[in-house]
């Protein structure tokens, strides 16, 4: 995590590299300013990020979009109500804004991890599809590890305690009442798309940047 220090300093230095010692400083105290009105619970706020294509492919909260927009790395496409008045300036919050430079997002952009795996399955054991909280839930191999079974994405899947006792070392073709949800995937930028369609749903701005691929409704 960085502090609000260095983040200020990288933002300043990336934005005034090669400007003399004067200007660099006018502009490093009217940044601290304008960064300075971000903290408030507003900055909590999601923004959707999209690739400089409208391909969306992130959230993030509103501090760190208003960085990147006063960095100039991306621009705002999409306004929230609330305007932050700064230093002979109004800055109006974006909910979504778009990379100006194109970034290739590799096909899988998360790492494996329990956290990952159950956010992938929505918190939801992939057996009895009941809705826990992460604590609540353990991860299950769907090939027992005793019998070959790998950790990856495509064996591990949320489950809850008792479909979990229930399936012990067996096979799932050896276990007619227990079936999966549906076949664990790894988490691709599609998984992200539909979490940020979950998320997103709340906010008319964000629509027309989630629902255009008529094909994703399928999954
Ligand atoms: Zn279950």
């Amino acid at each position: 995590m960085q502090t609000g220090k260095s983040r200020k300093q990288r933002v300043t230095n990336s934005r005034h590299a090669g400007h003399n010692g004067a200007q660099a400083k006018k502009a490093t105290t009217e940044l601290d300013v304008r960064i300075g009105v971000f903290r408030q619970p507003a900055m909590q706020t999601p923004v959707l990020v999209l690739n400089a294509s409208y391909e969306p492919i992130n959230i993030c909260g509103a501090r760190r979009a208003l960085v990147l927009v006063l960095k100039g790395v991306a621009r705002a496409e999409e306004q929230q109500g609330a305007v932050l008045h700064a230093q002979r300036m109004n800055v109006g919050m974006p909910s979504v804004i778009r990379l100006l430079e194109y970034r290739r997002i590799p096909h899988q952009t998360r790492a494996l991890s329990r956290k990952n795996i159950l956010l992938r399955d929505r918190n939801m054991c992939q057996y009895c599809s009941v809705i826990l909280t992460a604590s609540e839930l353990t991860l299950d191999h769907v090939i027992p590890r005793s019998r070959g079974g790998l950790s990856t994405w495509e064996n591990l899947v949320a489950c809850c305690h008792d479909c979990n006792r229930r399936k012990g070392n067996q096979m799932l073709h050896e276990l007619t009442e227990m079936k999966l949800q549906r076949e664990p995937r790894p988490f691709s930028l599609h998984t992200s798309r539909h979490i940020m369609r979950m998320i997103g749903s709340a906010d008319p701005s964000w629509r027309r940047y989630l629902y255009f691929e008529s094909g994703d409704a399928a999954a």
